[in-house]
C-alpha cells in the first residue's frame, strides 16, 4: 500500500463516498478509510429520503422550515447554501446513477416529512441510503480511488497547524500505521449509537472521529442535542422511517386516541409519546388504514422489518413504538466549507457541526448535507497542490505503546459491564427530558467508569482480527463523548428542540 495520498477520507458513509469521489480528479490519490466493510456504513440504513427544493419560492420556504426546525441555532447562511444547492446534488445523484423512484411521467417521486411545508424528500422506494452507497462505491471502483477496510482511526499528525496524516490500527493485523495525506476529512459519522440499547443507530456508531478531534484540541458545539426520533420499535429499537407517517399513518394511545400532529417536527413529536408514556400510555403506529399495496410500494423495507422483528403485519395490526437516540446535530466544530481550525483538516456529515441542524434535525436533511458539503471539501481537497512527504511525528509511537499496554495489561474489570453501565446513565439521566441533579450525577458517574476504563482491558490477546480491541477503543471514545454530552446538557439551561430540561 502506498502511505502517501493526496486526500484521505475516514469514514465511507455518504459524506465520505461523496468527498473522495469529487476530490478524485486526474492523478490525485484518494483513498476513502472505513473500520468496517467500506459498503457497511450507517448510511445504508437511510430509508425515508433526501431533501431539495427546485425553484426559489420552495428553496425560500426550504430554508424557513429549517432555521425554524433547529429553533433558530444555526448558519443561516450555511443552510441557505445548503438548500439553494440541494436540487443540483439530486440532479448530480441521479446522473452518476442512484435509481430514485419516479412518476410514471418520469418526474422525481417526493414525499412529505415531518416539519415540512411542502413534499421535498426525494426517495428510492425505503431503501434511498442503501442505493446511494451502493451506486457511489461502483463509481468510486470505477474512478480508482482505494478503499482501506479495517483501519481504525486513532489520532492525527498535525506538525504547525496542518494536517499532514493520521494513525490507524489495522485490525487485520492490530499493527499501528501511519498514512500521510495533504488532505484529511472526517466523515466518521455521529455518536448516537453510544445510547446502547435504547438508538436506532448500529452498535459502532460511537463518534470515534469527535473523540478523536477533541483529543487533538479541536473545538466541538452542540453535543447536548440528540435527536430522539419519535417511531422506533419498542425492543429492538429499529427505525420505523418518517416516510410511515408522511404515507398518512396516525400515532394512537392505548384508548386508540390521536394525540398529536404526526407531522409536526420531531422534537415535539417525540416529546408528546415520551408524556404518552410517561401517563402509563403505550403507543402505537396505525398504518392499517392505508392499505398493503400502497404500504408495499412505498415501504416494503418497513413492512418487512415489522413483520420479522416484531411480528406484526403493520397493514392489519398496531405497531408498538417509542422514541430512541437516533442523530447527534452536534460535533466538529467547522465552517461553512467544511474547514476545522486545522489546515487542510476538514468534516462532513454527521460527524460535523455545520450549524445547519441545531437543537433538531428536519427529516431528510441529512443527507443532504452529506452531499452538499461532501461536495463542498471535495473539491478543496481537488485543487490543493500542497504536497505531503513523511514527517517526524511522536504520536506513532505513542499509540503503539497505547495498544501495546491493552495487549499487555490485565484486566481487572470486564469492560463490557462499563459499557453497559454507560448506556444506562445515559438513558436515565440524558434522554429525552434532562434535569440539573440528574446531569449531575451522570458526570460524576461517566468519571467514575472512566477510571475503571482506565484501569482495565481486553482478555482476548490474539494479535489478528480482534474485534474486542476495537470494542474497546470504541467505548474509550464514547466515555469521552457522554462527557463532553453530558457536560454540555448541564450548561443549557433552556429547554429547546431535542433538549429538554425539566425543573424537578
Ligand atoms: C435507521 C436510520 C435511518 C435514517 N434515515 C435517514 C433519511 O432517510 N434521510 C436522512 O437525511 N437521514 C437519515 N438518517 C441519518 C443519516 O443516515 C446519517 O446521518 C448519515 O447517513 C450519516 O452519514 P455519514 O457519511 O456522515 O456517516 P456514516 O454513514 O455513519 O459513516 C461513517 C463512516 O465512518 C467510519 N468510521 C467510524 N469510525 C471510524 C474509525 N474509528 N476509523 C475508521 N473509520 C471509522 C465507518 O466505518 C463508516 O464508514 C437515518 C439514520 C438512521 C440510523
Amino acid at each position: 500500500m502506498n502511505s502517501i495520498f493526496d486526500t484521505i477520507v475516514i469514514g465511507s458513509g455518504i459524506a465520505g463516498l461523496t468527498a473522495g469521489l469529487t476530490a478524485k480528479v486526474g492523478d490525485k490519490k484518494v483513498a476513502i478509510i472505513s473500520k468496517n466493510k467500506a459498503t457497511s456504513s450507517q448510511s445504508t440504513q437511510a430509508q425515508g429520503g433526501i431533501n431539495a427544493s427546485r425553484d426559489t419560492a420552495s428553496t425560500e420556504t426550504f430554508i424557513n422550515d429549517t432555521i425554524k426546525s433547529s429553533h433558530n441555532i444555526c448558519d443561516n447562511k450555511a443552510i441557505s447554501f445548503m438548500c439553494e444547492k440541494s436540487y443540483s446534488a439530486i440532479t448530480w445523484l441521479n446522473d452518476i446513477g442512484v435509481p430514485f423512484s419516479k412518476l410514471q411521467d418520469g418526474s422525481f417521486a417526493t414525499r412529505r416529512l415531518g416539519g415540512s411545508k411542502s413534499s421535498r424528500t426525494y426517495y428510492s422506494s425505503d431503501w434511498t441510503g442503501l442505493k446511494i452507497v451502493q451506486t457511489m462505491f461502483d463509481n468510486c471502483i470505477k474512478a480508482d480511488i482505494e478503499f482501506l477496510e479495517f483501519y481504525y482511526l486513532l489520532d492525527l499528525i498535525v506538525i504547525n497547524d496542518t494536517i499532514k496524516g493520521a494513525i490507524f490500527l489495522d485490525i487485520t493485523t492490530s499493527k499501528v500505521v501511519k498514512i500521510y495525506a495533504s488532505n484529511v476529512v472526517f466523515a466518521s459519522g455521529g455518536y448516537a449509537g453510544i445510547y446502547a440499547n435504547n438508538t436506532t443507530n448500529s452498535v459502532d456508531t460511537t463518534g470515534d472521529g469527535v473523540a478523536v478531534a477533541l483529543k487533538n484540541g479541536l473545538k466541538l458545539t452542540n453535543m447536548e442535542f440528540v435527536q430522539f426520533h419519535p417511531t422506533s420499535m419498542v425492543g429492538s429499537h429499529i427505525l420505523i422511517s418518517e416516510s410511515a407517517r408522511a404515507s398518512g399513518g396516525y400515532l394512537v394511545n392505548s384508548h386508540n386516541k390521536r394525540f398529536v400532529d404526526e407531522l409536526k417536527p420531531r422534537d415535539e413529536v417525540s416529546k408528546a409519546i415520551y408524556e404518552q408514556i410517561e401517563k402509563g400510555q403505550n403507543v402505537y403506529l396505525d398504518m392499517r388504514h392505508i392499505g398493503y399495496e400502497t404500504i408495499n410500494e412505498s415501504m416494503p423495507q418497513e413492512r418487512e422489518l415489522a413483520l420479522k422483528f416484531a411480528n406484526i403485519k403493520i397493514e392489519s395490526e398496531l405497531l408498538q413504538i417509542e422514541p430512541s437516540a437516533h442523530y447527534s446535530m452536534g460535533g466538529i466544530s467547522v465552517n461553512a466549507q467544511g474547514k476545522t481550525t486545522i489546515k487542510n483538516l476538514y468534516a462532513i456529515g454527521e460527524c460535523s457541526d455545520t450549524k445547519i441542524h441545531g437543537a433538531n434535525r428536519l427529516g431528510g436533511n441529512s443527507l443532504l448535507e452529506c452531499v452538499v458539503f461532501g461536495i463542498v471539501v471535495g473539491k478543496l481537497c481537488a485543487t490543493n497542490e500542497q504536497k505531503t512527504e513523511e514527517v517526524k511525528s511522536d504520536k506513532l509511537s505513542y499509540n503503539k505503546s497505547m495498544i501495546d499496554d491493552i495487549f499487555s495489561k490485565n484486566p481487572t474489570t470486564n469492560f463490557y459491564d462499563i459499557k453497559n453501565k454507560l448506556s444506562k446513565i445515559l438513558n436515565k439521566y440524558v434522554g429525552i427530558v434532562r434535569d440539573e441533579k440528574g446531569l449531575e450525577v451522570a458526570i460524576r458517574k461517566i468519571n467514575q467508569l472512566q477510571k475503571d476504563y482506565d484501569q482495565t482491558t481486553i482478555e482476548d490477546k490474539h494479535r489478528g482480527f480482534n474485534n474486542t480491541i476495537v470494542k474497546f477503543l470504541e467505548l474509550g471514545n464514547s466515555l469521552l463523548i457522554a462527557n463532553e454530552l453530558a457536560t454540555s446538557a448541564l450548561k443549557r439551561k433552556e429547554t429547546v428542540g431535542s433538549h429538554i430540561r425539566s425543573n424537578r
